[in-house]
């Protein structure tokens, strides 16, 4: 249980994961040990969950296959309690992961908040996967903080802001919020619940976080999972496809255009940038989604360590950082852009004009050069 609000007064005031990065090098080693804690304390709603209840899940915004497929599996798996069960997503979602069982009944909160608003005030149960912190939610942040139901987490990210939470699962060894889900499944003891839909959500999102069963991330539990998922009837063929051979011309084509036209390297300090002006967006009519696993390819040159994706989205700078090796994103893109995520992959976001967000990374590469050599 996370139950320790007074505990951590300081944290009602960070509206971004920067804020906290020195303070929380120390807490994210403490809360890993607290794991076990965690888990124990959340089996205590497995005895209500026989019980009907209003319950809202909500993910990041601009959800990913992790974050749409883990709320989707716990979506159906709740629903066959006869709970009442809503999913909501902050933002739109990409055209790509419209073929998720259930995805047809998620709310979108910018499209229609006042609808959105009125199922969270009506919920007794808010579930929040996969993200640690009410920021990533964009404009709802305010509204989940203000909720009086209670909150559960379920998530894989570092430091997570747990005094707004009753109740959570927080482990970063975990692969995917997916498999999270599928071990509160089997930790209920419910497996028998365990049906194709839940199956397919499930395994699409710890297919996309374990970039396909290749990070170290992909334990061997992943794979007895994937194995038991397997089991229950999934086409993994089918579900590749549909997460990864489902695009535009235009997105490949954008994608050539920046591999030849916006990447530098920089190869004293092992890193690769791709800095793409929102000109670009428009000219290739890039929508949600269609940049996703752009900022891997630069990782594919032999000796690249860092690579850094700085898109102008218009209404704000997204970053996105990955890694190999031993070079820690997550406190980079604390440190640096007011973000976070897990040790080899992260995000953020700036402020700054695009020109002066590359400066900035530039000399932040710099600062770092000794770790990344
Ligand atoms: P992406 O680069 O794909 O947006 O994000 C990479 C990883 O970092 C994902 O797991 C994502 O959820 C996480 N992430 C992205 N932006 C942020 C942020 O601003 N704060 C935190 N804590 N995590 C982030
Ligand atoms: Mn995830």
């Amino acid at each position: 249980m996370i139950k320790n609000k007074k505990l951590s007064q300081k944290g009602t005031k960070h509206c971004h994961d920067s804020l906290n990065s020195k303070r929380d090098l120390g807490i994210g080693l403490l809360f890993r040990n607290f794991a076990a804690i965690l888990m124990k304390t959340i089996k205590e709603i497995y005895r209500l969950l026989t019980e009907p209840k209003r319950v809202v899940i909500v993910m990041h915004q601009k959800p990913d296959a992790d974050a749409m497929g883990s709320s989707l599996g716990l979506y159906h798996f709740l629903t066959q309690f006869g709970h009442t069960v809503s999913v909501i997503s902050p933002t739109n979602w990409a055209e790509w992961l419209k073929w998720m069982n259930g995805a047809e009944n998620m709310l979108d909160y910018e499209y229609n908040p006042e609808k959105a608003n009125a199922v969270m005030e009506d919920a007794e149960w808010l579930f929040c996967l996969d993200f640690n912190a009410f920021h990533r939610t964009r404009q709802m942040a305010p509204k989940l903080k203000e909720l009086k139901c209670i909150k559960i987490l379920i998530d894989h990210h570092q430091q997570p802001a747990s005094e707004f939470f009753d109740y959570g699962i927080s482990d970063t060894s975990k692969s995917s919020t997916s498999e999270m889900v599928y071990d509160l499944i089997l930790d209920t003891g419910h497996h028998d619940k365990l049906n194709l839909p839940i199956a397919e959500c499930l395994y699409a999102g710890v297919i996309t976080d374990t970039g396909s069963f290749r990070f170290q991330s992909a334990t061997a539990s992943v794979h007895r999972m994937a194995a038991d998922l397997k089991d229950q009837g999934i086409d993994h063929t089918k579900i590749y496809e549909n997460l990864f051979d489902n695009f535009l011309e235009n997105r490949l084509r954008f994608t050539g255009y920046v591999l030849q036209s916006r990447m530098e390297i920089f190869y004293e300090y092992n890193t690769a940038l791709i800095s793409v002006p929102w000109k670009d967006l428009v000219k290739y009519q890039i929508k949600t989604g269609d940049t996703e696993g752009l900022v891997n390819y630069p990782l594919s040159i032999q000796g690249i360590k860092l690579s850094a994706l700085i898109i102008d989205r218009d209404e704000e700078i997204k970053c996105s950082f990955r890694s190999k090796g031993e070079f820690d994103v997550n406190t980079f893109a604390r440190n640096y852009f007011e973000g976070g995520g897990h040790f080899n992959a992260a995000g953020g976001r700036s402020s700054d004009s695009l020109d002066q967000t590359i400066q900035r990374f530039i000399k932040a590469i710099k600062e770092n050069a000794s770790q990344l050599q």
